[in-house]
């Protein structure tokens, strides 16, 4: 129900109008609905009865009534507070949700974040494969389900590499299957893509050791983690975060 609503409002409300109106809509659906006392977000830190269950096609989350946050956010907002504490250094994000770009520019004075399709929050506009920022740039660089969406994912990492400084993070998650990583570039159509790769804009699902592979080919120092291990079953009950939230850390 929440998702088709969702789709309804995003094909009637142009993106600028969006971003003006979403806090508001979502604070008086949180008013009415959801306050309570029961769950908290760790982003917007605001208090509810319950998380929003969402069913997508190879995945179950929870969604924060009041900003919108999936789990993923929740936990790399954990992670990133627990692991990159100096805050002077250079950030640049893919795509964030916009509760937790907002939480990272507060903490972080030097965080920005892109998006090129103008689905998401952000001050820049930066093309993964060719991005217009200097070399060894940035501290960590955060890029969260947005590889499956890109044609040529080995020009978006080498990218990657570039701008990132020796020994800075580079911390990537993506859906995942088991086995080999499955890409079919003859397969274009988004009713295709939904059904072969799980979402209509996805080109590709990952296998787990395929991406480590590729993302050691560009020297990376690759670890993947699961960050839901670091997070208590208290909290991660309390903040709805899912048992498994994996990422691939890459060390330059
Ligand atoms: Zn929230």
């Amino acid at each position: 129900m929440y998702k088709l609503l969702k789709e309804i409002y995003r094909k009637l409300i142009p993106n600028k109008f969006h971003y003006i109106i979403e806090p508001y809509l979502r604070a008086i659906i949180y008013y009415l609905i959801y306050r309570g006392d029961t769950i908290q977000c760790n982003i917007c830190l605001s208090k509810s009865k319950k998380f929003i269950p969402i069913s997508f096609i190879n995945s179950k989350d929870k969604i924060c009534p009041k900003c919108g946050s999936l789990s993923r956010s929740r936990a790399l907002s954990f992670y990133i507070f627990k692991y990159f504490q100096n805050i002077n250094h250079n950030i640049l994000e893919f795509s964030p949700h916009r509760s937790l770009h907002d939480l990272f520019k507060s903490k972080f004075p030097n965080y920005i974040s892109s998006d090129y399709e103008n689905q998401f929050y952000a001050q820049k506009k930066y093309d993964i494969t060719n991005i217009d920022v200097s070399d060894n740039s940035y501290h960590l660089i955060i890029c969260f389900h947005v590889l499956e969406h890109i044609l040529d994912d080995g020009k978006a990492i080498k990218e990657l590499n570039r701008i990132l400084k020796k020994n800075g993070a580079l911390i990537i998650q993506v859906p995942l299957k088991t086995g080999k990583t499955y890409e079919d570039f003859k397969i274009t159509t988004k009713a295709d893509r939904l059904k072969a790769f799980g979402q209509e804009d996805h080109v590709r699902i990952y296998g787990k050791k395929s991406l480590e592979e590729k993302l050691k080919a560009f020297q990376f120092n690759v670890e993947i983690i699961n960050i839901s291990k670091g997070i208590s079953e208290v909290e991660k009950k309390l903040y709805g975060i899912s048992d498994k939230e994996i990422i691939f850390q890459c060390i330059k």
